[in-house]
């Protein structure tokens, strides 16, 4: 039968009560999404089933009605509640075989691992429909199993996370680079990172600055607390050069945009860059967010290049012993202002001898808002040599989103400032 040069499509089945009881959260299927979309055999649809043999027969029946590629994760396990392997094996009318080899390889693997003799529970691992490939699984003990007919494909998975990352990473994209081939078509992406601007305004601005005709671009909006995403998109088969050419007339389209444009894949690896670059280096002074400004800092590796400290100055008498901001301006403006977040960052870099200080004050809520300062006010300053910016924002939501936008408000400043 001649395979028809179409995209192929997949469909992702995840199995296990606890995807269905709220238990456990199905990232697997998120990850499946991802890698097979980068590959080029994009999900086209997903269904998740309990852990009950005819459950898992039926999902697999209407998966191969309409999906090229059939991937099944979990309930690959020694335990009878493993369900997968059996009602696949049966689906396809393959008996379950045991694979000698797999034996061996389970058994000293067992031995090795100093737990003794091989259980006789973790037989069923070594059990293989017939005909069926095996996929090796270098981060467990139950292996990967691929099935063929007429031309369509089921490929089943471990269930836990670290070993179907695993499997994704190796044997799968192997398998699917292998079986489909030229039929596969990776996308191309471009993002264009942007912070500091809300959805609705970016959208507006982006739509105004886009030529009309895109051509096979896509664009999509990903929103998080930290900024707003665009991401474009070439798929399906556009030649590369043309599809680069497509995507380098939206980024130049946007050039307005570019005081909220930030590079690399965060901001904290933009800032970390520009940072070592110049070979400046930084602390910062944190009242409402409590360190979390230095936890993210902290979260690079490699961190201690550039990051000298950070001090978390809660109260009023922190500040003025630990930063040395003067009492009276505390008495005269309060602690969240411009000049108190002026004073803190030009203080805590003279503390630590740092090149850059960073100071952030504000009211996280729920409590403590005024008519004049109400919840969500923030002040935060970078200090630069013998030039301080401040910028100052009225942020929404709760306490942990406050702490959350103005963590990033600020290392949004900190990177305009120190990339100018
Ligand atoms: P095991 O050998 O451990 O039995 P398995 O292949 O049978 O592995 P499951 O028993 O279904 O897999 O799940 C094992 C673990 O992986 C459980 O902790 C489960 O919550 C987790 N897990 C299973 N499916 C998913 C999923 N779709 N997303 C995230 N975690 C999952
Ligand atoms: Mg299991």
């Amino acid at each position: 039968m001649a395979v028809p040069n179409v995209v192929p499509r997949a469909v992702v089945i995840t199995v296990g009560d606890e995807l269905l009881l709220g238990d456990t959260v199905d990232s697997n299927a998120a990850r499946i999404g991802k890698v097979l979309a980068g590959l080029g055999a994009p999900v086209v649809r997903k269904e998740t089933v309990g852990d009950e043999a005819a459950a898992i027969r039926v999902a697999v029946a209407r998966a191969l009605d309409d999906g090229d590629l059939v991937v099944v994760t979990g309930g690959l396990g020694p335990t009878p509640d493993d369900l997968t392997r059996e009602a696949v094996a049966e689906l396809f009318g393959r008996p379950l075989q045991t694979d000698p080899d797999l034996v061996a390889m389970l058994s000293a693997r067992f031995r090795t691992a100093g737990s003794g003799a091989f259980p006789e529970l973790n037989l069923s691992q070594a059990m293989v429909p017939e005909g069926a490939r095996v996929l090796p699984n270098a981060r467990g003990t139950a292996p990967g199993l691929a099935l063929e007919r007429e031309g369509r494909w089921v490929v089943l998975l471990q269930g836990v996370p670290v070993e179907l990352e695993g499997m994704l990473a190796g044997p799968v994209r192997d398998l699917v680079r292998e079986i489909f081939s030229d039929r596969l078509r990776p996308p191309v992406h471009r993002f264009f990172r942007t912070t500091g601007i809300a959805e609705s305004c970016l959208a507006e601005r982006v739509e105004g600055l886009l030529p009309a005709e895109r051509g096979p671009v896509q664009l999509a909006y990903l929103p998080s607390i930290r900024g707003v995403d665009l991401r474009f998109t070439v798929t399906g088969g556009v030649d590369t050069d043309e599809a680069r050419i497509w995507l380098e007339r939206m980024e130049g389209a946007l050039e307005d945009l570019s005081p909220y444009r930030y590079h690399d894949e965060d901001l904290v690896a933009a800032v970390a860059v520009s940072l070592e670059c110049a070979g400046r280096t930084l602390a910062v002074a944190e009242s409402c967010t409590g360190g979390l400004l230095a936890k993210r800092l902290t979260d690079r590796a490699g961190a201690s290049n550039w990051f000298y400290g950070g001090v978390v100055s809660y109260t009023d008498d922190s500040k003025v012993e630990r930063l040395g901001v003067a009492p009276a301006l505390l008495a005269r403006v309060g602690a969240v202002s411009e000049e108190v977040a002026r004073s803190m960052a030009v203080g805590v870099a003279r503390v630590f001898r740092a090149d850059v200080g960073v100071g952030i004050t504000g009211i996280a809520g729920p409590s403590g808002g005024t008519s004049d300062k109400p919840v969500g006010t923030v002040w935060y300053a970078v200090t630069v040599g013998e030039r301080t910016a401040v910028e100052t924002e009225v942020f929404v939501g709760d306490r942990e989103a406050v702490r959350e936008r103005s963590t990033q408000a600020a290392l949004h400043l900190l990177y305009r400032t120190i990339s100018d």
